[in-house]
């Protein structure tokens, strides 16, 4: 995507945390990412092209190329959002309570950008328990090239 080129702060081997001004996060994010990871929105139900993905690969913070989640711990929800049920380490998420609209949430957080993603619920299935609801726009999704690979064998395609 474009917009990386023109980002500083992707990278998906860095680990050093990112820390920014908003002033900066504006200029080099596009609107709709700033509004959801800077500004805690929320995208609109059932609109990513995520929530129903099957495709094998990995999950990175669409802001900094942070590693999240991988696609074997995604499952369909129902609840219109992409759905996780378990981070792929440490590093990946940080949890903050969110006590906004008088509700009481978990909301979770890029380990390295500490972007807003989503919230963590407990009504996800084993081995975790957990229900990561994250917003597809803060996204960026790769591939996995072998498993792919087997994806097609598996399905008849060369
Ligand atoms: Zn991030």
């Amino acid at each position: 995507m474009d917009i990386k080129k023109e980002n500083p702060v992707y990278s998906r081997t860095a680990s050093e945390k990112v820390v920014l001004p908003e002033e900066q996060w504006k200029e080099i994010l596009s609107p709709e990412v700033y509004h959801i990871a800077r500004q805690k929105g929320t995208e609109r139900q059932w609109t990513s092209k995520f929530e129903t993905s099957k495709e094998i690969g990995t999950y990175y913070c669409a802001v900094c190329g942070n590693s999240l989640f991988k696609s074997d711990t995604k499952f369909e929800s129902g609840c219109g959002w992409p759905s996780f049920y378990e981070p792929i380490s440490k590093a990946s998420i940080i949890y903050t309570p969110d006590n906004a609209h008088g509700m009481n949430r978990t909301e979770v957080q890029c380990g390295r950008c500490k972007s807003h993603l989503g919230h963590v619920f407990e009504d996800g299935p084993p081995p975790t328990g957990l229900r990561y609801c994250i917003n597809g726009v803060v996204l960026d999704f790769d591939k996995a090239a072998e498993a792919e690979k087997r994806y097609d064998e598996m399905n008849g395609k060369e």
